[in-house]
This record gives C-alpha cells, structure tokens and sequence, in this order.
C-alpha cells in the first residue's frame, strides 16, 4: 500500500496540478463524485460544488482563501445515507473536524467518502474575499496570488488579511481525514507530497500512477511550529481580551448587545446539531403580556428579547464540538467577534474533559456519556 506520492508541479503552478490530482484520484479510484470548493459558472465566486464530471474539475479551486460555508454541513446532507457511489471530499482542516464531530452525532457517514485536505494557511471572511478577488483579473490568479504568499518561505501564521479564527488556530494540517496534501515549509522547488492518513487514504494512492515523494520537505516541521508559535500568541491575547470583555453577565451583553436574533450564526456553525432549534419554537414566542410585564419591571426591554439566553445555550450544546472555523462571525451581519467568544469557552470546555473536537473519530464526546466517577467536587457525590 502507498503511503505518499509526489504530485507533479509544472512551473510551480500548484493549482492546475491540485486539479489533475483530483482528476486522477476521481478516474483511478473509483470516485463517483467529489465535493469540493469551486468556481461558481453563473459569478466569479467559490462555494463548495459537488462534481461528477471530471471534465469539470478544471473549475476546482482549493487553494482559494474564500470560505463561504463550512462544508462540513454539506457533507453530512451527502453521507447521512449511503449516497449510492463513492463520494471523495476536499476539506480544510476545520472542516475535517467538523464533520468528525458530526460523524459521532450519526448525522454523517465516513464509510463512502474519501477526505483530503491540504495544508491550511487560512481564509478571508466573504467582504474580504469579494474585495481581495476582485482585484485581480481572475478567481485562479487571485488563488494563485494567494497560495504564493501563504505558502512562501516567510512562513504563513501571521497573514494579516485572514479573519480572527483563522490567525488563531492551531490545527491548519490534515488532522482526522484519510489523505493530507503537505506544503507548509515547501520551498516551492519540490512537488508537494499526498500523504495517507488511513487505509482509505493509502488504497487511494496506491491507485494513482504518480511518483513517489523527492527528499522530504525537511523545513515542514520548522515551518509547522513556526506557524503554531505566532498563531498561539495571538490566540492568548485574543482569549485575554474576550475573557475580560465577558468576565460578568453586563459585559457578557454587552460584546453581544448587536445581537438581533437573525440566528445566522446558528446556521453557518457546522456542530450547531440540534435539528429543531428550541429558539424557533413556540417557547419563545412569549405572550404580549409578558413582555409588557418584562419592560414593566425593568422599565425597558431590548426587542428582540432572549438573545443572552439564545447564545448561552448555543454555547452549552455545542462548545465541546467547537472547531475554531469562525463561520459565526463570518456569518453575523453585524460583526460581533462571536468566534472569539465561542473558542475561547470551547477552549475550556474541552480543555476540562481532555478533548479537541474532531481530531480523533474514535474519542468519545464529553456530553455524550456519564462517568460516575467525574467532578465529584461539582456534582457532590
Ligand atoms: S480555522 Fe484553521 S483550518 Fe479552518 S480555515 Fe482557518 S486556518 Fe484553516
Ligand atoms: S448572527 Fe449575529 S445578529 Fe444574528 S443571531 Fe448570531 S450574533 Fe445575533
Ligand atoms: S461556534 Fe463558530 S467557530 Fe465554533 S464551530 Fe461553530 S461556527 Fe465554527
């Protein structure tokens, strides 16, 4: 079995060969179709397309630092029952983890999908992303703008344009998918290497008819920790800053007084799992008088009203299952830095059961069982 090959690179032209990878992955591995971030035909913009015609991948567009959606939800709609052929995905690596939190929560399957993900330097939010392509001549020059700088020898942890989530996270390689696309520390004068995470990954690659890995990268794993030491130092003083901005219920409404209950960043979080949210039910459709006795006893009400309570219960179902993607505030239309919030709770959260979500499929997650044995100094047994 392989356990890496080299994809050839023409005139360091990394997209087009990422393109004739996929292409040789969906012909010679007996992939039926395969989602992956693409030129859109109708605009010149990226979302994650489901391809079946190879012909097409010519529209594929992995390295574009757009991240409209987290495709980790996509997938779920394409595995949660067997799809009727095989399907391979292309996926960040947040996205990766998502989908394994999802996985655990049977709204997905790994069975029929072949997962790769390439080195991640980051994305930009949509405005970001619509105002950075539009200067160029076309989505692949931008793309390949972009891959030039993130993946230079000045090592990408620190690329100032990508959002807040993206500087700060710490898991930007293929952790938890079946084949990992390696170019962090490249020199640009070697082929990037595919390498197997799983057996899936490596019955993949040991279909394709490419070259075995040149000398390895030896300036990847320098690189990877370079990237994690700038990317920590700005987590910890973004955590210092949310920590103090929410450290009591008034200035926890505060940061989130923008609220308007739109929920779109319920929407956009890949690990929001319920399937019917309590917030659009009835429960919170409270009765006229009620309100006029809320804004009697206070003297005044913000409208909408629960926000507080909406976010706080977001962040109880799901702040063990949290990536890090920020899809939320890329999500919120009026800019509240939620993804600060949400990783820096999750931070605890996860930290307190010894987990980090999505990067194992086999962990089990903390809310999802009982010890009886656990906290006793909290639960007073
Ligand atoms: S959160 Fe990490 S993996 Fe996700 S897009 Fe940003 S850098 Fe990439
Ligand atoms: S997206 Fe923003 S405004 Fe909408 S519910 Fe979430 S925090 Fe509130
Ligand atoms: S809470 Fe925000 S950062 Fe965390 S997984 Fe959901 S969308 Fe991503």
């Amino acid at each position: 079995m392989t356990q890496a090959v080299s994809i050839p690179i023409q005139d360091h032209d990394l997209l087009t060969g990422m393109r004739s990878f996929l292409t040789a992955i969906m012909e010679k591995s007996g992939i039926d179709a395969i989602l992956v971030p693409a030129r859109l035909s109708v605009k010149n913009r990226i979302m994650p397309m489901l391809i079946s015609d190879p012909a097409c991948l010519t529209e594929a567009d992995p390295l574009s630092p757009a991240f409209p959606v987290n495709a980790a939800q996509q997938l779920t709609r394409l595995t949660r029952q067997p799809a009727g052929g095989r399907l391979a995905a292309v996926l960040r690596p947040c996205e990766v983890r998502a989908f394994n939190e999802l996985v655990k929560l049977n709204q997905g399957r790994r069975e029929d999908v072949l997962i790769i993900s390439l080195d991640c330097p980051g994305a930009l939010s949509n405005s970001d992303f619509r105002t950075f392509a539009d200067g160029y001549d076309s989505l692949d020059a931008a793309s390949r703008a972009f891959a030039a700088t993130a993946f230079s020898s000045a090592p990408a942890g620190d690329l100032p344009e990508v959002t807040s989530a993206c500087r700060a996270c710490d898991h930007p390689v293929c952790d938890g998918g079946d084949i990992g696309i390696e170019r962090f520390g490249d020199d640009q004068a070697t082929d990037p290497v595919a390498r197997a995470h799983t057996e899936s990954g490596q019955a993949a690659l040991t279909g394709l008819d490419f070259p075995p890995p040149q000398a390895p990268a030896e300036g990847r794993k320098a690189a990877i920790q370079s990237i994690l030491a700038v990317r920590r130092r700005y987590r910890d003083g973004m955590f210092a800053e949310v920590a103090e901005a929410t450290n009591t219920i008034p200035a926890l409404s505060t940061y989130l007084a923008d609220c308007v209950n739109c929920y779109n960043c319920r929407g956009a979080c890949p690990v929001c799992y319920c399937t019917t949210c309590v917030f659009s039910t009835d429960t919170f459709r409270h009765e006229p008088f009620q309100y006029v006795q809320w804004a009697r006893r206070k003297g005044e009400i913000k409208m909408p009203t629960d926000t507080l309570f909406f976010h706080l219960t977001r962040m109880a179902h799901m702040s063990c299952a949290c990536v890090g993607c920020g899809q939320c505030t890329n999500a919120c239309p009026n800019d509240i830095p939620l993804s600060d919030l949400f990783t820096y709770v999750a931070r605890h959260t996860q930290g307190a059961f010894d987990y980090r979500a999505g990067l194992d499929i086999n962990a089990r997650p903390p809310m999802n069982g009982f010890e009886e044995e656990e906290y006793p100094e909290i639960v007073g047994l």
